[in-house]
C-alpha cells in the first residue's frame, strides 16, 4: 500500500437503487498517464469523483500514498489536485482572482500564494490573460485555467475528468500536450469515452463498462485487445489528431 500513489480497493457506489459502479480496483504505483475509458453513464465520473473525495462511496475505499480517502480525506486530499468535468462556474473572477481563491482552498501559505499563482499560469500558458475575467475566456483557455488550479499545490497525483470534452480540434492537441508536459513530474489519471484520446496519451488504460473494470493493461496490451463490438459502437474515435 505504502508503494501505491493511488489504490483503489471494491470501490462500489449506489444512487439510491442503481449500482453505477461495482467493486473497482486500481493500483498505480509509478508515474506516467492512466486512462479511465468508457462510454457515457460507464461510470468514471463516479469513480473520480469518489477518488477525489467530493463522493463518498457505498462501499470498498481509496488510498492516496497510502492514506484512506474515507479515514482522513483531509490529509489524502493534500496529495491530489482534481479538475472535475463540471468545473464551479467562476466566470465572474480573474484568472489571477481563481487561481488565489484556489490556493487559499488548498491552505498553502498565503507567503507563497503569489509566486505560485504566477508559476502555474506561466506553466499552463496563460500568465497573458492573468487580468481577464475567467467568462471572457476560450473553452481551450478556461481548462487551463481548470488544470492550473489542479496542479497549483504541486500534487503527486492529478485526476481530470474528461480534460478536452467540448474543445476544438486545435485545443484538443494543446491541451493533450499540456497534459504531456504535466505528466513529466507527477501521476495523471484521465477520463475519455473518446478511443484515439487513450491511444494518443495513456501508458495505461481501463476500460469501464456499466461500472465494471472489462479491461486493464498497457497502451501496448489494448491495441491487441479486440474491443467487443457493442462497447465499440459507444465509443467515439476522433479523427486523425493526435
Ligand atoms: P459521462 O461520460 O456521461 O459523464 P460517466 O462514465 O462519467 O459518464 P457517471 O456519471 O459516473 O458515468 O454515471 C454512472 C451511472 O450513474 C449512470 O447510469 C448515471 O446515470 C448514474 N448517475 C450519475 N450521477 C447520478 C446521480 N447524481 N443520481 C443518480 N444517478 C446518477
Amino acid at each position: 500500500m505504502e508503494n501505491s500513489i493511488i489504490k483503489v480497493v471494491n470501490l462500489s457506489h449506489r444512487y439510491s437503487v442503481q449500482w453505477a459502479i461495482k467493486d473497482i480496483n486500481l493500483d498505480i504505483k509509478k508515474n506516467g498517464i492512466y486512462g479511465l475509458l468508457g462510454a457515457n453513464g460507464a461510470g468514471k465520473s463516479t469513480i473520480m469523483n469518489i477518488m477525489c473525495g467530493v463522493l463518498k462511496q457505498t462501499g470498498g475505499d481509496v488510498y492516496i500514498r497510502g492514506i484512506s480517502m474515507l479515514n482522513d480525506p483531509i490529509n489524502a486530499k493534500r496529495f491530489l489536485g482534481f479538475l472535475p468535468q463540471k468545473p464551479p462556474v467562476l466566470s465572474e473572477l480573474t484568472v489571477e482572482e481563481y487561481l488565489n481563491y484556489a490556493a487559499n482552498l488548498r491552505l498553502m501559505d498565503s507567503n507563497d500564494i503569489d509566486d505560485a499563482v504566477t508559476e502555474v499560469m506561466e506553466k499552463v500558458g496563460i500568465g497573458h490573460f492573468r487580468r481577464r475575467l475567467i467568462g471572457n475566456l476560450s473553452g481551450g483557455y478556461q481548462q487551463r485555467v481548470g488544470i492550473a488550479q489542479a496542479i497549483i499545490h504541486k500534487p503527486a497525483l492529478v485526476v481530470l475528468d474528461e480534460p478536452t470534452n467540448g474543445l476544438d480540434p486545435n485545443q484538443i492537441l494543446e491541451v493533450r500536450n499540456l497534459i504531456r508536459e504535466i505528466a513529466e513530474e507527477r501521476t495523471v489519471v484521465l477520463s475519455t469515452h473518446i478511443l484515439q484520446e487513450v491511444q494518443a496519451l495513456c501508458d495505461h488504460i481501463w476500460m469501464i463498462n456499466h461500472g465494471d473494470v472489462v479491461f486493464s493493461g498497457s497502451i501496448v496490451d489494448f491495441d491487441n485487445y479486440i474491443i467487443p463490438e457493442s462497447l465499440l459502437v459507444t465509443m467515439i474515435g476522433a479523427p486523425s489528431i493526435d
